[in-house]
This record gives structure tokens, sequence and C-alpha cells, in this order.
């Protein structure tokens, strides 16, 4: 008896460390992430819950849809009920070439803390108390980072740009510096007389990233107010067309009022109403 416990007791510690050293890993892998830009957002880790049997069905379904055009893409988490759906439509409706770098979707449910991080190869969304319209738009802007960073890459054979994602450096041939450079000297600096109107948002005057990942969420549920105010702004028309042009492949949705304000900028895109 006392032998079957002893193993029990060394099956149980086995399995503990398994556990211990998976989930290390896991943290190593999204702290590296955190690293970079989307340390403003802040990571979001939890254990990952069992999806209700009803609703497991559904998840799998849309997820062998979404494996045919992202084989790289792993989904995981705590799903709320719709939630595949969502993220089905906006993953298919933007450009599937720039999301290959996309590995891990890994979604949580924590109180307090932000909500969402986005890296090269890594979105987490904190869905607590999320709208479908606000869940989705932290999608968007997450996946804005995932392809700023990991879909529009450039080489190490070519030379580091004055532009770098944390530790990690951004070379000249990243199509990305195009845009950063609208606005900003580096990482940090904005550009000699910028303006606050040349920003669709007060976040995205954060920094270089936050700039991208808020005009690419304008742009995608806010088309004709960011056309709107392209034609007052010459910066944002040049964000405009780089979207347009560089991003999405011309493709134009036909969303938002065009009936933004041209001298006034709000705080956060994700909190605008979206019809979705
Ligand atoms: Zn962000």
């Amino acid at each position: 008896m006392k032998r079957i416990l002893l193993t029990l007791n060394l099956a149980l510690v086995l399995v503990s460390l398994y556990f211990f050293v998976t989930d290390k890993n896991n943290l190593s892998g999204i702290h590296a992430v955190s690293k970079t830009v989307a340390e403003l957002e802040d990571v979001a880790v939890a254990d990952e819950p069992v999806v209700s049997s009803g609703y497991a069905t559904i998840k799998r379904t849309v997820e062998k849809d979404l494996q045919k055009v992202f084989p790289n893409l792993t989904i995981s988490g705590d799903l709320k009920e719709g939630r595949m759906d969502l993220i089905k439509k906006i993953l298919f409706d933007l450009p599937e070439d720039k999301l290959q770098n996309l590995f891990t979707f890994k979604i949580t449910q924590i109180k307090g803390n932000n909500r969402g991080l986005g890296g090269t190869n890594t979105i987490i969304i904190n869905d607590y108390n999320l709208s479908d319209e606000e869940f989705s738009a932290v999608l968007v802007h997450e996946l804005g980072h995932a392809i700023d960073l990991g879909g529009i890459q450039g080489s190490p054979a070519a030379k580091k740009s004055a532009f770098n994602d944390g530790p990690n450096p951004i070379f000249v041939n990243d199509l990305s510096t195009i845009y950063y450079a609208y606005s900003w000297d580096d990482s940090q600096k904005k550009r000699s007389a910028t303006n606050q109107l040349d920003f669709v948002s007060g976040y995205a005057m954060t920094n270089p990233f936050e700039d991208f990942a808020e005009s690419f969420t304008y742009y995608y549920y806010h088309n004709k107010d960011f056309k709107k105010l392209a034609q007052n702004n010459e910066k944002l028309a040049l964000k405009y067309d780089y979207m347009k042009d560089h991003v999405f492949d011309g493709f134009e949705p036909q969303t938002g009022q065009g009936d933004a304000n041209p001298n006034r900028r709000v705080w956060d895109i994700t909190k605008l109403a979206i019809s979705i």
C-alpha cells in the first residue's frame, strides 16, 4: 500500500512538474511578446477553461474553416458564445497573406486586466465584460499589431531602421517604416511640427505602433470617417492611402458614418460605436 501511495505521489509530482514547466514555457513565450510594443496593453494570462460542450461543437466547426486559411493559427481560452463567428468574420475580411505569422490567439476573462495585447506572432484578448462590438474592435486593433509586426516585415540582410519593437530591430526594407515615418523620427520621438490632428486618435500618439494599429482599426470600422478626415489633413491622407495600398490591397470597406468632426479626435478608436 505504501509503495502504491509513494508511486501515486511521485506521479502527482511529475504531473504538476509537467504543468509547471508547460505553463512556464507559455508564460515565457508571452513575456517575450509583452516586452514588445504591446507592453502598454498588458498581458492577461489564465488557465484554459473547457468550453461548454454545446459551444465546443460550433467552435470546432469554425476552427476547421479557419484552419484552411490560417493553418498556423491556434485559438484557445475562455470563449463566450458567438465569439468564434465574430472572429471568423473579421479574420476572413482581413488580408490573409499578412496574418500567416499569427500562431497564437488566446482569450482570457480577467477582471482588472487590460483588454488586449498584440505582437509579432501572438494576440491576447481579455474578454472581461466586453460587448460584441468592443470585443470586435479590440480584436481588430490587436490584429493590426500582428499585421504591422508579423505580416509586414523586412529582412536582417537590410540595415536597421531608426525604429525598434522593444529589443527587436526593424529593418529599413520593412514597409511599415514608410507608415511610421509620416509622424515619427523613431520609436518614441514624433517628427517636429507634428500636430495632434495628424493622428486618428489620442492613443495613436503613444508610439508608431499604436499609431499603426489605431489607423488600421479606424480604416476597417470607420472607413468613411477616415476618408473624410483625410480630406482635411495631409498626414491622414498619407496614412489612409498607406492602409489602402499596402495593407488592405485596395479594399475600402463601406463602414462608418462619414460625419467625423475634422477638428477633433477621440482618445481610443476601439471605444467608438460600430456596426458588426
Ligand atoms: Zn495597441
